[in-house]
């Protein structure tokens, strides 16, 4: 059913749009009818019109390759790279660590065979840094720049054995997945890496060409998460900072450590001017698609609070049984390509945990 609205929406608005672009078209053929256009400037026009269209009503890019201009995601869209090829290429994020080959091969393709220069990481959970050390070889001189907590997480051995153990259940998950070479799949464990440079919120870096990185703080998903926002184009990696739209068209909030500081991150990133917006799993966002994600993510947030709160009244405060609750409406009925269920419960037992302490106090 919300499948079914979500296309009936998405409807509505290529039907708006084509109406517009309608219009444009006969303003065109009627100043060709009163002779003030010459016909090889009406057929510029024209194909300019039907390639905008195109591009608009196609505003979710959810496969791997080039969005638009130098702007592009890498390897698996369930977990991606995302390569911005500048004249200083740069990454964000470095995906599942069994997906490290189908990064390389795509990143190679994408920079016609110039090496990326830094690997920006937003936190480092297993499913958003699991490649670095291997696109570190990969790529000589590769840097790797994350945030001061970051760089301690991933020196913690408990840390990185959480790591190793996730990385290896999603193995067989990313096999199924449609299109992917099981063979190109890495199946040693997990490397962990150091990072080479630190950056926090506030700074502004140079990727030449005239393009400037913002990294921006935005704590709440986890402590240690950055977003990264490049101005000139307008395109922001928030990742998981902005929630996750699944495969099931459900959003999942992703406040994993504190619901207040998510919700006030996801409005200072909703305030930016931007026209890509690229998440953590699955979508990346274009034009207007960018402002109905953020008020979505900001209702689904306050309606899983809700929702908890509720629950946790009904099932006498038990957490176990509120997971259990929202894992069989949330996980269990999506169909889509998920992450493995040791996963998903960490991460819905520490939101609905956090819940539960913020209501009691
Ligand atoms: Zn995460």
């Amino acid at each position: 059913m919300k499948l079914l609205t979500r296309y009936l929406n998405k409807a509505i608005l290529a039907c708006q749009l084509l109406f517009s672009q309608l219009q444009k078209l006969l303003a065109i053929t009627h100043l060709y009818n009163h002779k003030k256009l010459e016909a090889h400037k009406v057929t510029i026009y024209y194909i300019i019109i039907i390639i905008q269209t195109f591009q608009e009503v196609f505003l979710i890019f959810n496969k791997t390759g080039q969005v638009k201009e130098i702007f592009f995601v890498a390897g698996l869209a369930w977990s991606p790279v995302y390569v911005v090829a500048a004249e200083e290429p740069v990454l964000f994020e470095a995906g599942f660590h069994c997906a490290g080959r189908l990064y390389e091969e795509d990143i190679r393709d994408f920079l016609n065979g110039r090496n990326p220069k830094t690997l920006f990481l937003t936190h480092v959970h297993w499913d958003h840094c699991g490649s670095t050390a291997y696109l570190k070889k990969c790529f000589p001189g590769l840097k790797v720049a994350a945030s001061r907590i970051s760089a301690e997480i991933i020196r913690r051995p408990n840390a990185q054995n959480l790591m190793k153990r996730l990385s290896q259940d999603v193995i067989p998950l990313v096999g199924q997945v449609h299109g992917v070479d099981k063979e190109k799949l890495i199946r040693d464990s997990f490397e962990p890496f150091e990072i080479d440079i630190i950056v926090d919120g506030g700074q502004t870096l140079n990727i030449g060409g005239g393009l400037t990185l913002q990294v921006i703080a935005t704590p709440g998903h986890t402590r240690d998460m950055l977003s990264y926002y490049i101005p000139e184009k307008r395109v922001l990696f928030a990742t998981e900072s902005a929630g996750v739209l699944d495969q099931a068209d459900q959003i999942i909030p992703e406040f994993l450590v504190d619901y207040d500081l998510y919700i006030a991150s996801l409005k200072e990133l909703k305030k930016l001017d931007i026209d890509v917006l690229c998440q953590g799993h699955h979508f990346v966002f274009v034009g207007d698609d960018v402002k109905r994600f953020f008020d979505r993510s900001l209702e689904a947030a306050k309606k899983f609070r809700d929702d908890v709160q509720d629950l946790l009244i009904s099932e006498g405060g038990s957490i176990e049984r509120v997971v259990h609750r929202i894992k069989a409406r949330q996980y269990d009925t999506n169909r889509g390509v998920k992450q493995s269920e040791k996963s998903y419960l960490l991460n819905l037992t520490a939101r609905v945990t956090h819940l539960a302490r913020k209501l009691q106090n």
